[in-house]
């Protein structure tokens, strides 16, 4: 018989989507796909290259498990400005496992996890696997979150505040007063703050997002990764950073539950984390296509949104009086565009469809045109 939690749990919405719309691709028909959270860029050649000297010169085994400790040292060093140390980084099979560790560490019956929605949909699921309760916040109208909300909704047991800065679906990041503000009411309670920041290196109007660990609270934690800013979400490789008790036990996890990360990726990923050419590369244009996407946006008249900084998604609202799911599937069927309906990231998210720009220039023009056409038959 299988457990209630494995029954409990939902599929993950945008891979439905996905289905749907490969479903479509085999019966001929062009699709222009904006629901796919990952880049379209290949992974960068340097980074490849490592990838494949790393495998040919016999890197081809476990390592240790916390991951490899010049990788580690390489991590530490970005995060210089809070006291970071090796002892202090893991290196996991993506954020997506870093998630993982941290929540069935924290997290267990009678505890609580608040997370702000809309929001990256695996959390609920992870927390509720756990057996935890989610306290969901809304996020405020302009993605900034509701800090009365959370004084009012923070107690005895709450075991973490997960935030994610950048956000998915939103393109908003958090300021480094309202992450401030966020650890001071935390640490009346003594709770952890966890924050998925995969996608720090990707906001368009500086050179990354403020971190958690800028705030100095000594109970943050940090998730982050390569998949989004370099092009690597294949080669599962992510990171956490915790106070030393955590740190420890997620290498307890480790080693029961995954032996070591993958060591070529790992090789790689030494090459990853000193690329500066290739980085701004990959800016610059998910910049231009955000800059397209807005200005499309503006002239799509059923459609306004809070205008992204970061991340590679916007989250406009729209007009009609359906439901995001109906919208999504009508423009499936109609427009031959692909979205993500705004619910699946949480009741908040109702009413917004998502749309990545991880998409060609000519395809993001193309899908608005199609867009409005398919708007004005409803
Ligand atoms: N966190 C957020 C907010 C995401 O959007 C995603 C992927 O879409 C992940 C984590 C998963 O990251 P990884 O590929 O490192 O497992």
């Amino acid at each position: 018989m299988l457990t209630r939690r494995v029954l409990n749990l939902k599929p993950f919405g945008v891979m439905e989507i996905l289905a749907k719309a490969r479903e479509m691709e085999r019966r001929g028909e062009q699709i222009i796909h904006l629901e796919i959270g990952e880049p379209d860029f290949p992974t960068p050649q340097a980074v490849v290259e490592a990838g494949i000297r790393a495998m040919c010169s016999g890197d081809t085994h476990y390592t240790e498990a916390q991951g490899l400790y010049e990788l580690r040292e390489k991590i530490a060093g970005i995060y210089n400005y809070a006291d970071v140390g090796v002892e202090n980084v893991i290196i996991t099979g993506g954020v997506s496992q870093a998630l993982n560790y941290i929540i069935s560490s924290l997290v267990e019956s009678g505890r609580e996890a608040i997370i702000f929605e809309p929001t990256y949909p695996c959390y609920s699921a992870m927390i509720e696997f756990y057996s935890g309760r989610v306290i969901r916040l809304g996020l405020k109208e302009d993605f900034s979150p509701d800090l009365d909300a959370l004084q009012e909704a923070i107690s005895s047991r709450t075991s973490m505040i997960l935030i994610n800065t950048p956000n998915n679906p939103t393109g908003s990041y958090l300021s480094l007063s309202e992450l401030r503000a966020i650890t001071e009411i935390a640490q009346d309670y003594g709770c952890y703050v966890v924050s998925d920041e995969i996608y720090s290196k990707l906001v368009y109007d500086r050179d990354r997002a403020p971190s958690i660990l800028e705030t100095g609270y000594e109970k943050s934690i940090v998730l982050d990764g390569f998949s989004k800013a370099y092009a690597m979400t294949g080669w599962r490789l992510g990171y956490l950073i915790a106070p030393e008790e955590i740190a420890k036990i997620v290498t307890r996890l480790q080693q029961n539950f995954f032996i070591s990360p993958s060591s070529f990726a790992q090789r790689a990923a030494l090459v990853a984390i000193e690329l500066r050419e290739e980085l701004k590369e990959i800016k610059k244009a998910f910049n231009r296509r955000r800059q397209i996407v807005c200005r499309e946006v503006k002239n799509t008249p059923e459609l306004e949104m809070v205008e992204p900084k970061g991340a590679f998604y916007a989250f406009p609202r729209y007009s009609f009086s359906m439901s995001s799911v109906e919208l999504c599937s009508y423009l499936l069927k109609r427009a031959k565009v692909a979205l993500t309906p705004g619910v699946g990231f949480g009741r908040a998210g109702e009413g917004h469809i998502r749309l990545s720009y991880a998409a060609s220039e000519e395809d993001l023009i193309l899908a608005f045109e199609r867009l409005r056409e398919a708007f004005s038959e409803l």
